[in-house]
């Protein structure tokens, strides 16, 4: 069980770094992933921006958002928008939320994101708008108390997509890659729909169409294509994670010629 541990979270923070190399998450945003084990828990980074975030940054949460052990580090204040959703969708396994600049203006117009071409389909259909202003007024527009969590929750509903007026969007997935994927595709989509609409008004795909492209661009062997890709791409700009070092220190034993003696300790040998 440790190494599934340590492979899902070696995997989240790879997940944060992909959607920041991307264009999806800036210096804000996060994404989490329900435990391998335990429905009753999730994985999420202290706060750090995405682009930064390592294996040893991630930390357990229960459905309250409340961290499991108590933190050393500053935590999202955004945290609750994950355990409402986990609450509320026994089916998803994966949340992001981020405030990309593809999809932005529809934030700020109100206007939909409609699937304008086949891969956009994974933001399905009728992506619902959710106004903080409605429930609880004025506000800074953080999500940040239980209640306002729930009420995205439920605005989302069993969309795989919400955006949040003048704030952004929050995207689940039934796994991490899948996530990363629908995210980034949606993102795409926006900027493709915008640039449409500079030559007309673009037609969205049939509802047929949207629910047979949204099945193929999520099959197993489809997001693990993408994933691959922007994981190479992301290890030639030279931002891969590094291991978590527990693993490390497990998978890796150190060998005898490199271990410090106690001696060598006290005389403050360096390696
Ligand atoms: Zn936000």
């Amino acid at each position: 069980m440790p190494d599934k541990m340590t492979d899902l979270i070696e995997e989240l923070a790879l997940a944060n770094r992909i959607l920041a190399h991307e264009g999806v998450l800036d210096g804000f945003g996060h994404v989490s992933v329900r435990h391998p084990t335990d429905p009753g828990r999730y994985l999420l980074s202290r706060s750090r921006s995405p682009l930064l975030i390592e294996p040893d940054d991630i930390l357990e949460y229960t459905l309250d958002s409340e961290p499991v052990r108590p933190p050393k580090a500053l935590l999202y204040a955004e945290r609750v928008i994950h355990g409402c959703i986990y609450q509320a969708r026994s089916d998803v396994r994966a949340v992001c939320h981020h405030h990309a600049p593809a999809v932005m203006p529809f934030c700020i117009a109100g206007k939909p994101i409609v699937p304008v071409f086949h891969l956009g389909a994974a933001g399905g259909l009728d992506m619902p708008f959710w106004d903080q202003q409605d429930e609880f007024g004025d506000t800074n527009l953080l999500v940040v108390k239980q209640e306002e969590g729930h009420s995205l929750a439920r605005a989302l509903g069993q969309h795989p997509a919400v955006l949040l007026n003048r704030h952004g969007a929050t995207v689940v997935g039934g796994s991490l890659k899948e996530l990363v994927s629908r995210s980034i595709f949606m993102c795409q989509n926006a900027d493709y729909q915008l640039r449409a609409m500079a030559l007309g008004t673009p037609d969205p795909l049939r509802p047929g169409e949207v629910e047979l492209a949204g099945v193929l661009g999520m099959l197993p062997n489809v997001v693990s294509r993408t994933w691959e890709y922007w994981s190479m791409r992301l290890e030639a700009a030279g931002g891969m994670p590094p291991r978590r070092s527990s693993a490390k220190a497990a998978r890796r034993p150190v060998p005898k010629s490199a271990r410090v003696t106690p001696r060598e300790r006290r005389k403050g040998r360096r390696r």
